[in-house]
């Protein structure tokens, strides 16, 4: 990186298009903020390729720099939590959106959005997790503290091979569950088994409109990246008392169902934000990570690709072409 400046993706507003390129950017341009960052590598998750395609007005002012996360080592400090030499990682708060992200080799963020790398994990490791397998862990936390145990029967998780959905398998695998995946991918049946799914079910059984309020009582427990009619479907399914995790919306913001589950089979749906989750449930969710995911799965579910890359990737990741995760290494 040459000195007083970084390479970083750009995105660029022109008659009403965004276009991103790599570009040399100069340091002065860099927001305002406590820490200055050397950072070391970013993740592609479903909200970056909204983004990079400048969609969902998520970002308001151009030029922009996006990456909603990133891992690397404090360069410049002027708070005294973090001194030079610092390995650190930041997702969610709006990184990205509306503060300029970590598709770059330098990056300037408040003190307080900011994240100690935690014992045991790698700036790669932490950013092949990054937001989407925050939230996954986030969702089996929700789960848990309503009274999720293995021994309670299946548990779903929908989008399966997504970001989201390949963490949650492979955690809630390692920690014992029964664990069904369902995909709209014939071919990576073999892939949801690595990562530790019992037994895998085509997305089109629940991506139909519903007929009925209520089905056969199945799963003990689920976490849902599509939301829409699939949501419905599971909500319709869930055994007595059980709860449903929801963070994503991969089929559509829509939520076409009834009260029925809910009151007659008080069926809790448990909403998931990342992205403004509070400082200690933060904390907790990473040593959770560190603990319950196994790293080989990780590995297994991870693809690392360049800076300039990411902006194919982004296109793909929106039509649900994305299998588990992608790093992006933003020196290379
Ligand atoms: P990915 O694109 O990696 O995964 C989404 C998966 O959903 C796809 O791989 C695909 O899996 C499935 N899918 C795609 N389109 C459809 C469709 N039309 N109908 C049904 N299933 C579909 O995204 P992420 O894992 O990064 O994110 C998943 C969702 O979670 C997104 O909506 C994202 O915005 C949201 N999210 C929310 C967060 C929060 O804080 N609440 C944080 C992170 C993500 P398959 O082919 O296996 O079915």
């Amino acid at each position: 990186m040459a000195q007083g400046t970084f390479k970083a993706v750009l995105l660029e507003e022109a008659e009403g298009k965004v276009k991103a390129s790599v570009q040399q950017l100069d340091d002065a341009r860099l927001p305002a903020g406590e820490v200055t960052i050397r950072v070391a590598y970013s993740t592609l998750n479903y909200k970056d390729g909204m983004v990079l395609a400048g969609i969902g007005r998520l970002v308001r002012d151009y030029p922009h720099v996006p990456g909603i996360d990133l891992a690397g080592t404090v360069e410049a400090s002027d708070s005294p939590d973090f001194k030079v030499g610092d390995e650190v990682l930041c997702t969610g708060y709006r990184l990205g959106e509306i503060h300029w992200g970590g598709y770059a080799q330098r990056a300037r963020l408040p003190a307080k959005w900011l994240v100690k790398l935690p014992q045991g994990l790698s700036t790669k490791h932490a950013m092949a997790i990054g937001t989407a397998g925050f939230t996954a862990m986030q969702c089996v936390l929700g789960l848990e503290k309503h009274g999720l145990t293995p021994d309670g029967g299946e548990v779903l998780v929908t989008g399966a091979t997504g970001g989201v959905g390949s963490v949650a398998v492979a955690i809630l695998a390692k920690l014992g569950y029964t664990v069904v995946g369902s995909t709209g991918k014939d071919s990576e049946h073999d892939y949801l088994r690595s990562l530790g799914a019992a037994s895998i079910i085509d997305r089109k059984e629940l991506s139909e409109p519903s007929k009925r309020p209520l089905a056969s009582e199945r799963w003990a427990g689920a976490v849902d990246t599509v939301g829409s009619h699939t949501l419905a479907n599971v909500l319709a399914a869930m055994k007595y008392g059980s709860s449903v995790a929801a963070c994503g919306l991969a089929q559509g913001n829509d939520l076409p169902t009834t009260v029925i589950p809910f009151i007659l089979r008080g069926v809790n749906l448990l909403g998931i934000d990342s992205v403004m989750c509070p400082m200690p449930l933060r904390q907790e969710i990473w040593s959770r990570l560190v603990r319950d995911l196994p790293a080989e799965k990780l590995d297994a579910a991870t693809k690392i690709v360049p800076l300039a890359q990411v902006i194919e990737e982004g296109a793909k990741i929106l039509k649900g072409g994305v299998r588990g995760r992608i790093v992006v290494d933003v020196n290379a």
